[in-house]
């Protein structure tokens, strides 16, 4: 089986315990404003063009074949003398990705590592998933899955036993804040959730902390609200917002929104709350 992935980073100390290995798929159902990965939304994959870098030397189009639309074919990209464009997403098989996730087992090993399939949406090419947690475990390799949970439960069922942990983002607590800054309701996402604490499986919450839409301390305590009531995941992480991500808006076409950053002082106060 194949699926469409649009970067792998090995020797990730982030996404999961020890050193992880991180593939992530491209194409995503959530359109957060702030998302520092917009290159993940689309399922397809993409030229990036990074305009600042261009000279406009024109050897870019002196080997392009294709004088009507693009076609793809990704030779543009290698002959730019500046990396002014670049291929986001490519198709990989199952074992070609395994091939790449063997070379660190030695590292999952020494560290209590393993891997993590993000995206984008990982959940949403869930039979290619599906194959790679099965591979993993043949190797007896930790897995982990980073999932923004707007998906039928069904595929969670899929990948429950071959899955170790569960990456959960919860981008808001309050629906109306939820449909306006990723386009759509949060309460599939926390049914979702709900059902996967009464579960045995290992889930680290994760929210992103973007100041003046989702930091106030009632998004916090109603969050603290759900654990009471369904359970309490292993971690939470709040993430406060970075702006990492924004040159890439304009490689892909997109329009910019720039969000603030919450200061040390609101973050301290929030992990406070949320212990
Ligand atoms: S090769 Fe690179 S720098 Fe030259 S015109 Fe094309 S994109 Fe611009
Ligand atoms: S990817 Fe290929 S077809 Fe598309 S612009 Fe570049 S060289 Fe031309």
């Amino acid at each position: 089986m194949t699926g469409i992935i649009f970067d792998i980073q090995r020797g990730s100390y982030v996404n999961g315990p020890g050193i992880r290995t991180t593939v992530f798929f491209k194409g995503c159902n959530l359109k957060c404003s702030w998302c520092h990965n917009p290159e993940s939304r689309d399922f397809n994959p993409q030229i990036m063009f990074y305009k600042s870098k261009c000279t406009s030397c024109g050897i870019c189009k002196q080997f392009c074949e294709s004088k009507e639309s693009c076609i793809l074919c990704g030779r543009c990209t290698r002959v730019c003398p500046n990396g002014a464009k670049a291929m986001c997403g490519k198709e990989y098989t199952s074992d070609e990705i395994m091939e790449i996730i063997k070379k660190d087992i030695p590292y999952y090993e020494n560290s209590n590592g393993g891997v993590t399939f993000s995206g984008g949406e990982c959940m949403l090419q869930v039979d290619f998933l599906t194959e790679l947690l099965q591979k993993c475990k043949e190797h007896n390799i930790h897995t982990a899955v980073d999932t923004a949970g707007y998906i039928p439960y069904s595929h969670f069922e899929q990948i429950l036993p071959y899955t170790d942990l569960f990456i959960y983002d919860v981008k808001s607590m309050n629906n109306t804040v939820h449909k306006k800054y990723t386009g759509v309701s949060n309460s599939l996402i926390l049914d979702n959730l709900k059902s996967l604490l009464a579960t045995d499986k290992d889930i680290w919450v994760r929210v992103p902390i973007i100041s003046g839409i989702n930091d106030s301390e009632e998004e916090i305590n109603e969050l603290k609200g759900f654990y009471e009531m369904y359970g309490y995941p292993k971690k939470t992480e709040l993430l406060p917002y970075h702006s990492l991500g924004e040159h890439k808006y304009e490689a892909i076409n997109l329009e910019l929104i720039r969000f603030r950053t919450p200061t040390n002082d609101k973050m301290q106060k929030l992990n406070y709350l949320i212990k």
